[in-house]
C-alpha cells in the first residue's frame, strides 16, 4: 500500500508499505519485528531511518495466529470505535510497537499471552499499591530467564524502566487457573479477544 511519509528533514515521499505479512512465507520477519526494524523506512533525502506506524495483519500459521497491528498513535481512536480503517480480522490486536514485540517474546518463550496479561494485572495491582498516584504505569515482558519471566515497568521513575521478576511457578500457577479466571472480573475484561490487555482496565484510552 503507498504511504505518504514526511521525514524530519520536511522531505515528502511516497513509499511502499506492506498492509499485511504472511509469515508463512516471510518468517524473517518475526525477527525484524523483535529486533525493531519492521516498518522501518529510510528518508531518499536526508538517508535517516524512520519508524513510522501503519496498521498492518500479521498472520502467522504457525502459531495459529494472526495479529493486526494498530499504530500507537490511533489507541484512543481503538478504544471509541472510531478508526479511520477497518479492523482486519485477526485473534489479537497489538496497539503500539512495543505491544507487538512483546507478543513475539512471548511466543519466542512459549508463554500464552492471557496468562501474562493475568500476571501483570498483579505486578500493577501491588505497584498501585505502593505507590498510586495518576501515573501511566505500563509492564511489559521481556525475557524468560533462569526460571523467572522478566518484566520491563515504563512510566513509575522519569526516564527510568524498571524491572521485575516473577517466579515461573507463578506463571504456571495462573496458567492452571486460567479456565476459571476468564469468567471473573477483571480477568475477563482483560481477556477480551482480540485486545487481550490490561490496558482493557482503563475506561478510557489517551486521546
Ligand atoms: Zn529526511
Amino acid at each position: 500500500m503507498k504511504r505518504q511519509i514526511v521525514c524530519f528533514c520536511e522531505h515528502s515521499f511516497t513509499t511502499d508499505v506492506p498492509d499485511s505479512v504472511d509469515l508463512g512465507k516471510e518468517p524473517e520477519v518475526e525477527q525484524a519485528i523483535i529486533s525493531g526494524e519492521f516498518l522501518n523506512i529510510r528518508c531518499p533525502n536526508c538517508g535517516k531511518v524512520l519508524k513510522p506506524e501503519f496498521p498492518v495483519l500479521i498472520e502467522d500459521p504457525q502459531a495459529e495466529n494472526s495479529i493486526f497491528f494498530i499504530p500507537e498513535l490511533d489507541r484512543g481512536q481503538y478504544f471509541r470505535g472510531t478508526l479511520a480503517y477497518s479492523l482486519r480480522e485477526a485473534n489479537r490486536v497489538a496497539i503500539g510497537y512495543e505491544e507487538l514485540v512483546e507478543k513475539f517474546l512471548l511466543k519466542r518463550s512459549n508463554l500464552d499471552d492471557r496468562v501474562m496479561e493475568i500476571v501483570k494485572y498483579y505486578l500493577l495491582s501491588r505497584i498501585m499499591e505502593e505507590d498510586s498516584g495518576d501515573k501511566e504505569v505500563r509492564i511489559l515482558f521481556s525475557k524468560a530467564e533462569g526460571e523467572s519471566a522478566w518484566f520491563n515497568v515504563l512510566g513509575l521513575k522519569e526516564n527510568e524502566v524498571g524491572i521485575l521478576k516473577v517466579p515461573m511457578e507463578t506463571v504456571h500457577k495462573v496458567e492452571s487457573q486460567l479456565e476459571e479466571k476468564k469468567h471473573q472480573e477483571p480477568f475477563s475484561d482483560i481477556l477480551k479477544t482480540p485486545y487481550v490487555s490490561i490496558n482493557n482496565l482503563l475506561t478510557e484510552g489517551p486521546d
